[in-house]
């Protein structure tokens, strides 16, 4: 495929999807700005990023610390004067923490103190360094089938974890992500989650986010109060299966 020919599929999958959040939103009755569109780019090249930058997107998601680190720098030679915020939506090891804050605005996929903390730490000596020159934004992610397994701290955890986050240096406490479970009722799960959501907020106004949604979820998501919508393959195509 030319450069010009994935330009025009990636344009045809796009509208397609705002169109689909489009609608979404107004049979919720929300406003389309309340709901960021994130390109989750994992297992696509950063040719893809800079495709999705030239047609207005400024969000993009991966979820392995080292696909991400490359394609980062790439896509910053690419397109040195986009915008971009770059996004951490993946299970991450503790010891990948100082790799990922040099390149990470957000990490979507906090569930522990102890990651927090190595976050923390990372964060605060990048700053030091000048390898990053803003706090690091994270949301506490929430698992909502019963187990931890695939990531996400337990509903009970979540506002001890948002007050340590809180209480850390480096770190924004900006709201909540979630994947609904496979082979659940997604708007079972998403409406739980914007309970766990509105309960944080009474303490912790300041978080603000709710990244919940995907490209085969994003509707419900979207009319349970989802403020973010992390889309890969509605937008991109199909993913080879070496990806979650
Ligand atoms: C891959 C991934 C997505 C995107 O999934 P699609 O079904 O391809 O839209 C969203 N969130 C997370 C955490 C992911 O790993």
């Amino acid at each position: 495929m030319t450069p010009e020919e994935r330009r025009a599929e990636l344009s045809e999958s796009l509208a397609a999807v705002r169109e689909r959040l489009a609608k979404a939103c107004h049979a919720a009755g929300r406003s389309p700005e309340e709901v960021e569109l994130l390109a989750v780019t994992k297992t696509f090249p950063a040719s893809d990023v800079a495709l999705l930058s030239d047609l207005g997107l400024s969000s993009f998601a991966e979820n392995r610390e080292q696909e991400a680190r490359g394609k980062v720098a790439e896509f910053a030679e690419l397109r040195p004067q986009a915008a971009r915020r770059w996004h951490m939506v993946g299970q991450l090891q503790r010891n990948k923490a100082r790799a990922v804050a040099r390149w990470a605005d957000v990490v979507e996929s906090v569930d522990s103190e102890r990651l927090a903390e190595a976050l923390s730490r990372a964060t605060t000596n990048a700053l030091e360094t000048g390898e990053r020159e803003r706090p690091l934004d994270v949301l506490v992610q929430v698992s909502l089938d019963g187990t931890t397994g695939r990531g996400g701290c337990s509903p009970e955890d979540v506002h001890r974890l948002a007050d340590m986050i809180t209480r850390t240096s480096g770190l924004r406490l900006r709201g909540v992500m979630a994947v609904a479970p496979l082979g659940g009722d997604a708007a079972v799960s998403f409406d739980t989650l914007s309970s766990i959501f509105e309960r944080l907020r009474v303490d912790h106004p300041e978080a603000v986010d709710v990244s919940a949604g995907m490209s085969g979820d994003l509707e419900s998501a979207v009319a349970h109060g989802s403020t973010r919508v992390r889309v890969g393959t509605a937008l991109l195509g199909g993913r080879r299966l070496t990806s979650p």
